[in-house]
């Protein structure tokens, strides 16, 4: 669990990996990029790529996904990277892959729903993009995602 999976996913997998992300995964992504200019960079950052472009999939660092739908991709990630697929991490940012950091509840008073404000006494922020998150961010449709898949 304390060994965080270093991924990078092409842009034809980039819902993929907003998924993984939400499970404590470091995945880059550069929807700019092929799949083969994105693997370069993935390699020198130690980083697996994953991919669905047929001409990578026996290439050094790269795990093809085989599944075209958003279930099965992520139950081939899950599997080959060990991750706990209940263990909704909020670490890291679904959107940007940045790390989370704790931030005061009075500060984000204007910037949740009033429910959620009045709900909770934890939250954190993206540092890239100030996208706010609290303990039960999206929960329901989280788990009814992560059930359907029946790892
Ligand atoms: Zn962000």
């Amino acid at each position: 669990m304390d060994e965080t999976p270093r991924l990078a996913a092409d842009r034809m997998l980039m819902r993929l990996a907003r998924w993984l992300r939400l499970l404590g995964a470091d995945v880059i992504t550069d929807a700019s990029l092929t799949g083969a200019e994105l693997l370069k960079i993935a390699r020198a950052d130690n980083r697996i790529l994953l991919t669905r472009d047929k001409r990578l999939r026996t290439a050094a660092g790269v795990f093809f996904v085989e599944g075209n739908a958003i279930r099965t991709q992520l139950r081939e990630a899950v599997r080959r990277f060990r991750l706990d697929p209940r263990a909704i991490a909020l670490t890291r940012c679904s959107r940007c892959n940045h790390l989370l950091t704790p931030v005061a509840r009075e500060l984000v008073s204007r910037r949740v729903p009033p429910y959620v404000f009045a709900g909770h006494d934890r939250f954190a922020q993206c540092q890239e993009c100030g996208r706010i998150y609290w303990s039960e961010t999206h929960p329901e449709r989280i788990h009814a995602m992560l059930d359907s898949i029946a790892f």
